[in-house]
């Protein structure tokens, strides 16, 4: 069997995920084989580089052995059980770890499965929370332009990619979005913190107004990724923390996508010094092998559904996977991988070849930015370096770069005309360097004409 014949299977029997289908009549399903590090090989032999870590889950490498080993040794005593009524070991040593690891304040879990039931629990946790502690006219919820939390109905409505939402916009809860602090729009000259502390003053224009309706305000710390890697500066979830306490708001934070390590530091959070009141984990969490996320709470929040069960203020939610031992366990094991290898200074170093590795590219005509935070680094084309005028979304620019890196053996998956690195923690100087070659090659061919 060769990448052929399982292409062809596929497209007999499978719907792939954020697909148009039709685009598979050029350019098939690429069957994998096995992977290895930061290497994929399919069935013909060819190897890619995943520089996006098999969106953005895979921290140290696919078939890592000593994930691997973890997971042997689960499965000769428990694969899954049921976590209402029963627990196990690695879901409470993964608590035990991740409230201990979160801001301070942080010390309530609840698992779920994906990102997007992480989210739906967050909303619906806090909106739950208010009408527990005898506030039921807070039923909305505040989200920024270009944030992306999930597919999910509840998720997708305090989303704004409308790529992703527009076509459900009828299905959906109404939030209020206010603008995003995404620094790509700062004035000429102004500093990264100059501009989101500018644009905060949305933000508390609209808590003033808005506070005595809203459950919580939700947001992507640092980078919004699923918006194409736009990022902002700490200031602004420190005044927003600062903000929703002031008017009895929530705070939601999403780092299912930027946290472990992601953006320099464990969790984005840490470098505004904030605690949120929900924190949303799921990605990273078990270094790519597993579905499995949880939200992590405070014990202030715990306390307001803690009473008699005929009070009916229990959180009755869960999903059949709820906490699956296997997934617990891949994540205690990734964990350790942080510890053993000191990882978030090794990616210091990484994430300074990357910057080394494309800083030519500033000069390019039709690179307008390129961004970085932490280990996600993030080039913008666009039709018109001088007034920055976007290529249009129909030409399709990002999958030109997809095909030509595909070509030279680097997964890129360019989000519109954003082409970006988020590659595993294992990768070398060298394969940083191939990565950026191949990347500044594939822009070359996707801008020309
Ligand atoms: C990926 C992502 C989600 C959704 O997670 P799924 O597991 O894909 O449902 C939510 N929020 C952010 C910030 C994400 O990047």
């Amino acid at each position: 069997m060769n990448n052929h014949d399982w292409s062809r299977r596929d497209l007999a029997v499978l719907w792939h995920p954020c697909t148009q289908m039709k685009d598979h009549e050029t350019l098939p399903p690429i069957p994998i084989k096995r992977g290895q590090g930061v290497w994929l090989e399919d069935f013909d032999g060819n190897r890619y580089l995943d520089a996006i870590s098999s969106w953005w889950v895979n921290l140290f490498g696919h078939g890592h052995p000593y994930i691997n080993a973890a997971l042997k040794d689960q499965l000769e005593s428990l694969e899954h059980v049921i976590l209402a009524g029963f627990t196990h070991e690695p879901a409470v040593r993964l608590a035990e770890r991740l409230t201990r690891l979160a801001p301070n304040g942080l010390s309530r879990c609840f698992y779920a499965d994906n990102g997007s039931s992480a989210v739906e629990i967050a909303l619906k946790m806090s909106f739950h929370f208010w009408q527990n502690a005898g506030k039921p006219e807070k039923t909305r919820f505040i989200t920024l332009s270009n944030s992306y939390h999930g597919e999910t109905l509840g998720a997708l409505a305090v989303g704004d990619v409308a790529l992703y939402k527009k076509t459900y916009e009828p299905l959906l809860l109404k939030p209020i979005t206010i603008e995003s602090p995404d620094c790509y729009h700062r004035e000429p000259g102004e500093t990264w913190a100059d501009h989101s502390r500018r644009k905060f003053a949305e933000m508390e224009r609209v808590l003033e107004t808005h506070a005595r309706e809203t459950c919580a305000v939700i947001v992507e710390p640092l980078v919004q990724c699923a918006g194409g890697m736009r990022m902002y500066d700490p200031v602004y979830l420190k005044l927003l923390r600062a903000a929703c306490d002031r008017y009895g708001v929530h705070l939601i934070a999403d780092e299912i996508a930027v946290g472990f390590g992601r953006t320099g530091t464990f969790f984005a959070c840490e470098q505004a010094d904030i605690r949120p009141d929900f924190m949303c984990l799921s990605k990273g969490l078990t270094g790519g092998y597993l579905p499995l996320s949880c939200v992590l709470t405070t014990e202030a929040v715990y306390a307001a559904f803690y009473d008699e069960y005929t009070k009916l203020k229990a959180f009755l939610h869960s999903h059949s996977y709820t906490g699956n031992a296997l997934a617990c366990r891949a994540a205690l094991a990734t964990l350790d991988l942080f510890e053993k290898e000191d990882t978030l200074e090794a990616n210091k170093r990484l994430a300074q070849a990357m910057a080394e590795s494309t800083a030519a590219l500033e000069d390019h005509p039709h690179v307008a930015e390129i961004r970085q935070t932490g280990m996600i680094l993030a080039i913008e084309l666009v039709k018109n370096k001088a007034d920055r005028e976007p290529y249009r979304w129909q030409e399709r620019r990002g999958l030109r770069v997809y095909r030509h890196a595909l070509s030279r053996g680097v997964l890129l998956r360019p989000l519109g005309n954003v082409v970006y690195f988020m590659p595993p923690y294992v990768i070398t100087p060298g394969e940083i360097r191939f990565m950026a070659d191949v990347a500044g090659e594939a822009i070359d061919i996707a801008t020309k004409d």
